[in-house]
């Protein structure tokens, strides 16, 4: 792609944003980033880019801004459907993401991956794995550097370890990875896609590219996900923590094993028991992880090193303290319902669960199985709360607590010894936080304080 002398505008002054607009502008390109977000929330960035030498424009985005473009480049914060993007489009102006940017520049293979839930958690151990097994490899994308800050990391021996949300995949056109994986696909974000089809979809654009030279790694146990088996040119191999499965990674027994090809001889890698994580969806991004690693050359027993050294993410649930026997957990980055009920699954019973924060269009009775099982009173918290206390009412004990704050204290003085404090809110944290590590901060903060007591 030449981008010399080329009038491309950004949309959206968010970390991917700013970034390409850099890049953009570094390689020659005439730039203007416009945000719909007033000028006052947005002087430091303002400032930067005005220091870049890019034109800017804030509190909307004015109509003329969007003629006599060559390119669009959207962050994942603009929805496409917005009446500037869709106008625009029809003028036949390609518009695309910054990692189909980025992916035009990047060297060396990418293994992309995506998922509703996991992809952190994934993205993360397959990095580690990958530099332990001796492979050059970096890691960005929708977590850490963007993508287009990775270009100069790796040269053509090497690997980009991407986590991809769906906004990001959304607005990709030849963006193509050697291995991709899809983690699985539960209702999220249905207040931007509108239609589950329409999220699932635009997951399902990972392996729209790839062709058959390249692997596709997918959740046997999960049916939205193997619902793009169907649309993939790309080998598939299967992962399944409950049976053996014809190509790929799989738990026999105790431990897990990874079969190559169909009718090869299955090879041990470890034993479940050394996964230093809690929960059965922490086996799946496990076996998810070994598919991958071995189909980029990692010997089984790098694999097995690797993940035994891996510690779980923070606000993935991540252990916080015991307090007279009972385990305070934050796993404040469960902003869905499954990714709720994983955490709930992970846990055998005499859980106080905090829930609530900002909806997202969610139907929590989801929950109903699990919370009659293994939860002795919810917690509510935040914007949500009266819609969950209407949904789940006769299900479980709830109170409303409003605020984390309340929650915590209630949930502790009502605790006895061998239950669990459990914050995995299934909602969005912007009601009351910056976002969901200011939330688990506050979370882990909170019960420090009563550690310290
Ligand atoms: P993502 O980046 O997709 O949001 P994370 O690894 O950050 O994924 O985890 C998000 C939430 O989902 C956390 O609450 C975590 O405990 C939970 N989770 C992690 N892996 C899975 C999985 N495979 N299935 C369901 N939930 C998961």
């Amino acid at each position: 792609m030449e981008l010399k002398g080329k009038r491309v505008l950004v949309v959206g002054m968010g970390k991917s944003g700013l970034a390409a607009a850099r890049f953009l502008h570094g390689r020659g390109a005439v730039v203007t980033i416009s945000d719909s977000r007033p000028a006052t929330v947005l002087s430091a960035e303002i400032e930067a880019m005005l220091e870049a030498g890019v034109a800017v424009e804030t509190g909307g985005h004015g109509l003329l801004t969007f003629r006599r473009q060559d390119l669009l480049v959207v962050s994942p914060g603009v929805p496409v459907d917005t009446p500037e993007l869709q106008q625009t489009q029809a003028f036949g102006v390609p518009i695309i993401g910054e990692v189909e940017l980025a992916s035009q520049f990047l060297r060396g293979k990418v293994l992309g991956i995506t998922g509703s839930n996991g992809k952190t958690t994934t993205t993360t151990l397959l990095g580690e794995i990958l530099k332990h097994g001796g492979l050059a490899a970096q890691v960005g994308g929708n977590i850490g550097l963007p993508v287009v800050e990775m270009i100069d990391g790796i040269t053509d021996d090497g690997w980009s370890v991407l986590e991809l949300s769906s906004f990001q995949l959304e607005t990709i056109d030849t963006f193509a990875p050697k291995i991709a994986v899809v983690l699985n696909i539960t209702p999220d974000h249905l207040d931007r896609h509108g239609t589950f089809e329409n999220y699932a979809a635009a997951k399902t654009r990972i392996t729209e590219n790839q062709t058959a030279d390249d692997f596709l790694v997918l959740n046997a146990e999960d049916k939205p996900t193997q619902m793009v088996a169907a649309k993939t040119r790309a080998q598939i191999y299967w992962f399944s923590p409950r049976r053996p499965i014809k190509q790929g990674a799989f738990v026999h027994g105790e431990s897990i094993l990874f079969l190559p090809c169909e009718g090869g001889k299955a090879e041990p890698v470890m034993p479940v028991s050394e996964i230093p994580l809690v929960g059965v969806h922490n086996v799946e991004n496990v076996l998810a992880a070994v598919c991958a690693a071995r189909l980029a050359g990692v010997s089984a027993e790098k694999i097995r090193e690797a993940v035994r050294a891996f510690k779980a993410v923070d606000h993935r649930l991540q252990f916080v303290a015991e307090i007279n026997g009972v385990k305070y957990y934050n796993d404040s980055k469960a902003t869905n319902v499954d990714a709720t009920a994983k955490a709930l699954a992970a846990f055998d019973g005499n859980v106080r669960l905090i829930l609530g924060g900002k909806d997202k269009g969610s139907d929590y009775t989801l929950l109903a199985d699990l919370l009659k099982s293994r939860v002795a009173c919810v917690y509510t918290i935040g914007a949500a709360a009266e819609k969950i206390e209407s949904q789940l009412n006769g299900m479980v004990p709830i109170q409303s607590a409003k605020t984390l704050d309340a929650a915590v204290q209630r949930a502790s003085a009502d605790a006895s010894a061998g239950d669990v404090v459990l914050l995995a809110p299934a909602c969005a944290s912007f009601d009351q936080f910056t976002s969901y590590e200011h939330r688990g901060r506050t979370f882990v903060a909170l019960v420090r304080a009563m550690e310290a007591k």
